[in-house]
């Protein structure tokens, strides 16, 4: 039996301010709470998500987010792994320079803008579960399945889905298994199509003007609520990591795929992919630690 003086010894009681005074308190409390910055210690962020080569923390407004880039870099479904310093700050610049420029045209993504060297401010949508990849050369996993020679023109740009499961290897699955197992319906699967086409152009375009062809690339969609409004939206990131991406004159790989068939010159070829779109100038080169001249 619980005694009356024992509940009592356990009930702590609070504080409790005559009216008026505890009116002003609170009111110093709110004042105090506008003065304070809004960006939360990196220590004391809430880690919402962490994958491969990104982690996601809470932002500082509800419905965003701050997508970290890590220097991590792996390959054939994590099954090759390494740290390669400085790669996650030149995928941060490079992917904000993609997205603004997107943004820009009229193209919606997640991205609002860049916060530091390896972060920046995205607003949080529901990710549709498929990896979007859009070819315009025959290379990777496609010249291997269809036996085409690595290099061939395609005949016209071709879209393939590919399941985002890792236990499963991200397998390809046709428009039939996206609407079957209700990943995205058909009205979304033409939106993430028109959205594929429209940033191919435009990426075809940009690395032309820098002297380096686009073979290929992958992007993710998600949906953004707004209200009761939803619209897809390109999200995740843009980098030599999910492009691939061959020096027109000499055919050298600037992207990801230096990691992949251990040519290294990794850091390099993403720097040179970084000067020749303008995005660092002439000698820069971002490096993970210390602070550097931001654009
Ligand atoms: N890609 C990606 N993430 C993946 C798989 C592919 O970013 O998990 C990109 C890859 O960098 C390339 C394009 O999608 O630009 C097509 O890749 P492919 O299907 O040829 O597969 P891979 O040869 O990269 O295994």
């Amino acid at each position: 039996m619980v005694c009356v003086n024992e509940r009592a010894t356990k009930f702590q009681p609070t504080l409790r301010l005559p009216q008026p005074e505890a009116r002003l308190w609170k009111e110093r409390r709110l004042a105090m709470d506008i003065l304070k910055p809004r960006v939360v210690p990196m220590n004391r962020r809430r880690r919402i998500y962490e994958g491969k080569a990104k982690v996601l923390y809470e932002g500082p407004e509800p419905g965003t987010l701050i997508q970290h880039f890590k220097d991590d870099a792996t390959a054939f479904n994590a099954q090759k792994h390494e740290v390669i310093d400085g790669k996650g700050v030149l995928n941060n610049r490079i992917s904000e320079f993609m997205f603004q420029n997107l943004n820009d045209i009229g193209v919606p993504t997640h991205f609002i803008r860049r916060l530091n060297m390896r972060e920046q401010l995205i607003r949080e949508v529901e990710i549709i579960p498929l990896e979007v990849v859009v070819r315009n050369i025959a290379a990777g996993s496609l010249s291997k399945k269809l036996g085409i020679e690595e290099g061939t023109q395609l005949p016209r740009s071709i879209i393939e889905f590919y399941y985002k499961n890792d236990a499963l290897g991200d397998p390809m699955v046709s428009e039939e298994h996206i609407t079957a197992f209700g990943w995205a319906t058909p009205q979304e699967i033409d939106d993430i199509m028109a959205l594929a086409i429209r940033v191919n152009d435009f990426l075809s375009g940009l690395f032309l003007g820098a002297g380096i062809r686009l073979v290929d690339f992958k992007i993710e969609c998600g949906r953004l609520w707004e209200g009761e409004m939803m619209r897809i939206v390109i999200a995740d990131e843009i980098s030599p990591d999910s492009c691939r991406l061959w020096d027109i004159k000499t055919k050298d790989k600037m992207d990801k795929d230096r990691f992949r068939m251990d040519l290294g010159g990794l850091i390099e070829a993403y720097t040179e992919v970084a000067r020749r779109l303008g995005i660092i100038v002439e000698g820069e080169r971002p490096a993970s630690n210390g602070p550097r001249l931001v654009q």
